[in-house]
C-alpha cells in the first residue's frame, strides 16, 4: 500500500508522535508530546474572583465551585491566582474584614477541594489609602497571607511530579504598584529553579502576567503611534525572567490573571496562559469579549499540558 508523506505525517500526529518529525520547532518545543506521556493530574485555575457578599458574586462563585466539584473527571485541587476578594487596596479595615470573612465562609461551606492560593494587588491592604493604615498591624500583605492560610507571600510545593512556584507579583510603587519581584523573592526563585531536578516540570503562578499579549488589548494602549504598556499590567523584568527560564528548561508553564482577558503565548518552550477572570467584568458580565470563566488544566509527566477555558452560569436567570 502506498502512503503519501502527507498521510504519514497526519497519522504520526494523530498517534501523538510529533517528536519523531525532524526539524526545529522555534518557540513550540512545549507542544512536542511524548507518545507515552501520562497525565499527572487535573487542576482548576481560578483567577480574579473578586469576591464580595453583594451582587452576583456569591451566586457566581458558588456555582463555579460546585461545577468543578461535580465534574465526572474532577480536578484534584484549585489554584487561585489572586484578586480573591473585590478590594482591600483602597478600602477600610471593616470592609476588608467583611470580604475576607465572606471568602473563608464560602470556601468552608462550598468547597471540599484543596486550594493553592496566592495574593493579587487587590488582596493587599491599605496601600491605596495614602498612609491611613500605615501603622495598622495588618497593613500590606500579611493580612491576606493569614486569611489565605499560606506559609508566606510566596511559596512552593510539589504535586504529582510537578513543582509549583507561587509568586508575589505586587511590588509597591508610591501609593500604587508594579508587576515586579523584590530582590529577596528573586533570589529565592533562582534558588528554587536551581534545586528542582531537571526531570521535574515546573509551573510558575503569578497574579500579574510575566508575559502576555492580552495586555496590549487592555484599554487604549497606543499613544502617539507607540505601544504603551504600564508596569502594573505585566512584570517589568519579563526579559530577565525569560533568560532565567531559558537556563532551566523544565520551566514549562506560567499561569496568571489580573487582566480579565484570556490569551496563550508560547515562547522558548514556555507556555504563558493568562486565564481571564472568574468574575469576568467584575460581576457585571463580560470583560470585552470574555465571559466569566475558569480554566481546567491537565498536566502530563513529560511537562506538556492541555487546557480549556470553561464559561459557567455566573448569574441567576
Ligand atoms: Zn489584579
Amino acid at each position: 500500500m502506498k502512503t503519501s508523506r502527507k498521510g504519514f505525517l497526519r497519522s504520526a500526529l494523530a498517534a501523538g508522535a510529533l517528536s519523531m518529525v525532524p526539524g526545529k520547532f522555534i518557540g513550540a518545543t512545549n507542544t512536542i508530546v511524548s507518545p507515552t506521556r501520562k497525565r499527572s493530574m487535573r487542576l482548576a485555575h481560578f483567577t480574579d474572583v473578586h469576591l464580595q457578599p453583594e451582587g452576583a458574586a456569591p451566586y457566581g462563585f458558588k456555582t463555579a465551585l460546585h461545577e468543578v466539584q461535580n465534574m465526572d473527571d474532577k480536578p484534584e485541587a484549585i489554584i487561585f491566582s489572586g484578586d480573591n476578594i473585590m478590594d482591600s487596596f483602597s478600602h477600610s479595615r471593616e470592609r476588608t474584614k467583611t470580604q475576607w470573612d465572606f471568602w473563608n465562609k464560602m470556601l468552608k461551606d462550598e468547597c471540599s477541594l484543596p486550594i493553592h492560593p496566592l495574593l493579587g494587588n487587590h488582596d493587599v491592604f491599605g496601600w491605596g489609602l495614602l498612609g491611613k493604615y500605615k501603622k495598622d498591624d495588618h497593613y500590606g500583605k500579611q493580612w491576606a497571607v493569614e486569611e489565605l492560610k499560606i506559609p508566606k507571600r510566596y511559596y512552593s510545593y510539589d504535586l504529582n511530579g510537578w513543582h509549583f512556584i507561587m509568586l508575589d507579583s505586587t511590588f509597591k510603587h508610591g501609593s500604587g504598584y508594579k508587576g515586579k519581584l523584590d530582590d529577596e523573592q528573586k533570589d529565592w526563585l533562582k534558588e528554587e529553579l536551581k534545586k528542582t531536578p531537571e526531570s521535574t516540570p515546573i509551573c510558575i503562578v503569578s497574579h500579574i502576567p510575566i508575559y502576555a499579549m492580552c495586555v496590549f488589548m487592555d484599554g487604549k494602549r497606543i499613544k502617539n503611534d507607540n505601544w504603551n504598556v504600564p508596569g502594573g499590567l505585566m512584570h517589568v523584568e519579563a526579559l530577565e525572567l525569560k533568560d532565567l527560564f531559558h537556563q532551566h528548561k523544565n520551566v514549562k508553564l506560567c499561569l496568571s490573571g489580573h487582566i480579565h482577558l484570556q490569551d496563550a503565548v508560547e515562547y522558548l518552550g514556555v507556555k504563558y496562559l493568562c486565564n481571564g477572570a472568574v468574575c469576568g467584568g467584575w460581576w457585571g458580565g463580560n470583560n470585552q469579549e470574555f465571559a466569566p470563566a475558569y480554566a481546567i488544566i491537565d498536566f502530563y509527566d513529560d511537562g506538556t499540558i492541555e487546557y480549556y477555558m470553561k464559561e459557567y452560569k455566573w448569574k441567576e436567570a
